[in-house]
């Protein structure tokens, strides 16, 4: 981005703005899929605060978020519902796989549930744990920061 002293404006591209708004404040989507949820809503709390990265506002609706984080293990019966929720957030988008059942099926090696949300998800940031602590979640939207301000979309392992 770019200020000239005499212009009080700022001139920039559009894909600058984007990663300069995205990694000051993230908005997830309110979207809770088993135990790993509880750790995931204490983020907010005021011992992790997550506001001191702009990312505390999790929204209601799919429009409004441009982080989904897959926090549990995902049924079989619930992963269209997932990707439809997914292809209704405007682009870019990113996805935090929580937790080892959401990267693997963790304890879930059934019938019912996906062994892995990468299956039906382009996942950016791994986060291993059950649950994952809050700091390793924290640590996970750190990682998507370096990763958004870099321009990319590799697959990450965020060890808290
Ligand atoms: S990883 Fe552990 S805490 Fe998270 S959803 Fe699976 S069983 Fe629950």
């Amino acid at each position: 981005m770019e200020m000239s002293p005499q212009q009080p404006f700022i001139t920039t591209k559009l894909d600058e703005f984007t990663k300069w708004a995205q990694t000051s404040a993230i908005w997830p989507m309110t979207m809770g899929l088993a135990c790993c949820a509880i750790e995931m809503m204490s983020i907010v709390s005021p011992r992790y605060d997550t506001s001191r990265f702009g990312a505390e506002v999790f929204r209601s609706s799919p429009r409004q978020s441009d982080l989904m984080i897959v926090s549990g293990r995902v049924a079989n019966k619930m992963a269209p519902i997932l990707r439809q929720l997914y292809d209704q957030m405007p682009d870019p988008k990113w996805v935090i796989s929580m937790g080892a059942c959401a990267s693997s099926g963790g304890i879930f090696d059934n019938y019912a549930v996906l062994p892995g949300v990468d299956s039906i998800l382009p996942v950016d940031v791994y986060v291993p744990g059950c649950p994952p602590s809050p700091d390793a979640l924290i640590y996970a939207l750190m990682q998507l920061r370096r990763e958004i301000a870099a321009g990319g979309k590799a697959n990450v392992l965020a060890r808290g």
